[in-house]
């Protein structure tokens, strides 16, 4: 069944009008208007939020799953409607909105039976030693509680999964953190949709409205003012560098100053050891193509850059030429993001000792795919060789011998994932460059390609900046539930008085 969005945000239960609209951007299909967000809008979404915070904060852990699980069952229920206005707005194919979704209700699913088996609790107890000397301790146990109304603002490129109720509102709702989102203006159909799945759970499961909230952006100053709120404790954001940024350093310079959890960008850099690139680098090149273009390229795991020997470039330069010719255009997620990809290849382009492989023309929101190389020398004198293009362009970089692939393995920025390509005979050049990698990023992979992240116990989805902005903690995957979470000691309290078993 076809959705048309209202456009209103969703304020503590009620659908509110603004008093102007924007026009959605869709890739196809109809635009529709949204009421722009507001400071007094974010006020009264994180007043309501704080409000919820007495009742949900305390709620008992299998009240939350059963939300989270009705979530994920409301936003099923909206499976068809769902996938329609998200293809429509983002241009993203229906078979990954499908994907995303099965992602999204996963994630939402997997935080209610992380929460119910208790382990992220952390519970400690030390217990009273009444007879030490010279001084007696206490009876002392430790718990990990909920900090509060936290602000989510998704990405454009994940619509589902990195979004309204992407792994930031799983993992701070699991927490027993009331939300507030600011909606992202490249997709405000899609969030207005599964803001009503959210609501609907509100209702089924008796919560307090105030503990959801959506309000569209249409201006800067909605997010501004949302990160600025004394009532927030906390923000998860995915985005760019820049916004995240920008966004972080207004936390920092709040009187009380907040962490920010900002997932930002990453140029995932593939090292191609010798042995691996002699005996197997057009698969490589191959593997490599397909990952670099996944979703025309907008991932913020794509493996941009790839470090190759000069004496076994060849057939992984070749093949991933070749492949890469082949893929034709792709519609990126908004005008804007293909407008600062055109950017991105023109600064490449013109850069000293950069080579063009493969490029062709971009057009509107259409782009193809674009291989580049240079040698490390050259990349290791410019710095904006290492940033990110967000969008399908490679860059290779040519070392002359281990050494020098050492030193840009040196020079990287923080990454949210390193890769090395290797064969049996390459181990021992592994070993002398992971520890240089594991300095860089937060998961590392070996003979494999980035895109594609796990949801899963393990993963690492983060790491030093610019990667991310707290290089403890990761946006994917049940750790990221600790984002939202902050230990507090009880001494000697009556067990009545404790929020969780021990
Ligand atoms: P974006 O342009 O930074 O937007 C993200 C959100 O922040 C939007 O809601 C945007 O508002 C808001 N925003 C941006 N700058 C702001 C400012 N100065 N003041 C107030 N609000 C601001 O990012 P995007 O285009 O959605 O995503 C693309 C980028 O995200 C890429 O660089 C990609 O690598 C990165 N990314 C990272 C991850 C990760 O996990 N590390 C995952 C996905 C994407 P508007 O709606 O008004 O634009």
């Amino acid at each position: 069944m076809t959705f048309t969005p209202h456009g209103n945000h969703l304020i503590a239960g009620q659908w509110v009008a603004g008093e102007t609209k924007f026009s959605s951007e869709p890739a196809h299909g109809p635009s529709h208007g949204f009421s722009v967000g507001t400071p007094e809008h974010v006020n009264a979404a994180v007043e309501a939020a704080e409000e919820a915070f007495w009742s949900f904060g305390y709620s008992s852990r299998a009240e939350r799953a059963a939300f989270l699980n009705a979530i994920a069952d409301e936003i099923e229920a909206r499976a068809d409607a769902i996938t329609e206005i998200g293809t429509q707005e983002t241009g993203l194919p229906e078979a990954r909105l499908q994907g995303e979704r099965g992602r999204t209700t996963g994630q939402l699913r997997l935080f209610a039976s992380h929460i119910l088996d208790g382990h992220y609790l952390d519970r400690r107890h030390d217990e009273a030693l009444p007879d030490r000397a010279p001084q007696p301790r206490p009876d002392l146990k430790m718990i990990q509680r909920p900090i509060g109304p936290v602000a989510v603002f998704g990405a454009s490129n994940f619509p589902l999964a990195f979004s309204t109720a992407g792994g930031d509102t799983a993992a701070a709702l699991a927490a027993g953190c009331p939300v507030v989102v600011k909606g992202h203006s490249a997709h405000p159909g899609t969030g207005e949709i599964i803001a009503a799945a959210i609501q609907a759970a509100v209702a089924t499961c008796d919560m307090h409205p105030g503990v959801f909230s959506l309000v569209q952006g249409g201006k800067r100053d909605v997010g501004q003012a949302l990160v600025q709120h004394p009532l927030i404790k906390a923000v998860g954001f995915t985005g760019s560098l820049a916004g995240g940024r920008a966004l972080f350093d207004l936390c920092a310079q709040r009187p009380e100053p907040i962490p920010f959890f900002g997932e930002l960008g990453s140029v995932n850099p593939m090292f191609i050891l010798p042995e691996s690139a002699k005996t197997r680098g057009a698969q490589i090149g191959a593997g490599w193509t397909a990952s670099l273009t996944m979703g025309a390229g907008q991932f913020c795991t794509n493996p941009g850059i790839a470090v190759v020997l000069k004496d076994q470039a060849k057939a992984f330069i070749d093949a991933a030429a070749k492949g890469l010719a082949q893929v034709g255009e792709q519609t990126m997620l908004t005008d804007g993001i293909a407008l600062a990809f055109r950017n991105g290849q023109s600064r490449i382009a013109a850069s000293e000792g950069v080579q063009e492989v493969l490029s062709s023309m971009c057009n509107q929101r259409n782009a193809t795919p674009q291989l580049y190389q240079t040698t490390a020398a050259q990349w290791l004198a410019n710095d904006e060789l290492g940033e990110e293009v967000f969008g399908p362009l490679g860059l290779i970089v040519i070392a002359d011998d281990i050494g020098q692939m050492h030193s840009v393995a040196r020079a990287l920025q923080g990454q949210l994932t390193c890769t090395l390509h290797m064969d049996q005979g390459d181990t021992k050049t592994a070993q002398s460059i992971l520890p240089i990698l594991e300095r860089k990023a937060g998961r590392i992979l070996v003979n494999g390609f980035p895109t594609g992240v796990e949801v899963s116990e393990t993963m690492v989805h983060g790491g030093p900046y610019p990667a991310s902005t707290n290089f403890g903690a990761t946006s994917v995957g049940t750790l990221s539930i600790r984002r939202f979470l902050r230990p507090v000691c009880y001494q000697n309290l009556p067990t009545a008085l404790l929020p969780e078993s021990f």
